[in-house]
C-alpha cells in the first residue's frame, strides 16, 4: 500500500487529485515499443509536421523504467507477449497502456494460433485506438483522451469509494445471456 491509499478524504485530497493528475498527464513519457506497421504511424506522429512534442512526449524512453505509457503498436505475436508484459511490468508506476490500431485491440484480421486477440489478454489496457492503421491525428486524438482521463484520476479515499461502486454494479448486473435472451 503506497502514500496514494491513506489520503484521507475532504477539500484537501479533491485539490491534491487534480494537482496530481496535472502533473501527471503533462509529463507522459512513451516507452519505445513498435511491433507492426502501426508503428511506422506512431514514429510519424514525432516528426516535425505532427509535432508530438507539443504535449511533453516527443522523447521516447529506451528503458522502461523511464517510462509510463505504454503505446502498443501493432499485432502481438505469443511468442512476443512475454516479453510485453515484462517490458509492462518494469515501467513505474502509476503507467497507462494505450493500444494502438486493429491488431493490438483486437488481433485485427489475424484471426489465428500466432497472434493475441487483443493485448488486453496480456497487459491492462487504459484506451483503444481503432484503425488499419491510425492515422499519426488518431493517435494525438487517443493521447489527449488518455491526458483527460488521467486528469480525473481518483486518489486515496474518493478511490475506494469509485472501486465499491463499480464492484456493485458489476455483481448487481445480469448475466449477457439473460440480456440478449439467448437461452430463453
Ligand atoms: S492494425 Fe493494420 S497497420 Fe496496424 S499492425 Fe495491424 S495490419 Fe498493421
Amino acid at each position: 500500500m503506497g502514500l496514494e491509499e491513506k489520503l484521507p478524504s475532504g477539500i484537501m485530497l479533491t485539490t491534491v487529485e487534480k494537482l496530481a493528475g496535472y502533473i501527471r498527464k503533462s509529463s507522459l513519457w512513451p516507452a519505445s515499443f513498435g511491433l507492426a506497421c502501426c508503428a511506422i504511424e506512431m514514429m510519424a506522429t514525432t516528426t516535425a509536421k505532427y509535432d508530438l512534442s507539443r504535449f511533453g512526449m516527443e522523447v521516447f524512453r529506451g528503458s522502461p523504467r523511464q517510462a509510463d505509457l505504454m503505446i502498443v503498436a501493432g499485432r502481438l505475436s505469443n511468442k512476443m507477449a512475454p516479453v510485453l508484459r515484462q517490458i509492462y511490468d518494469q515501467m513505474a508506476g502509476p503507467k497507462w497502456v494505450l493500444a494502438m490500431g486493429a491488431c493490438a485491440s483486437s488481433g485485427g484480421m489475424f484471426n489465428n494460433y500466432a497472434i493475441v486477440q487483443g493485448v488486453d489478454h496480456i497487459v491492462p489496457v487504459d484506451i483503444y485506438l481503432p484503425g488499419c492503421p491510425p492515422r499519426p491525428e488518431m493517435l494525438m486524438n487517443a493521447i489527449i483522451k488518455l491526458h483527460e482521463q488521467i486528469s480525473d484520476t481518483k486518489l486515496g479515499a474518493n478511490r475506494a469509494q469509485i472501486i465499491r461502486e463499480v464492484e456493485a454494479a458489476a455483481l448487481a448486473s445480469k448475466p449477457v445471456h439473460q440480456i440478449t435472451g439467448l437461452l430463453a
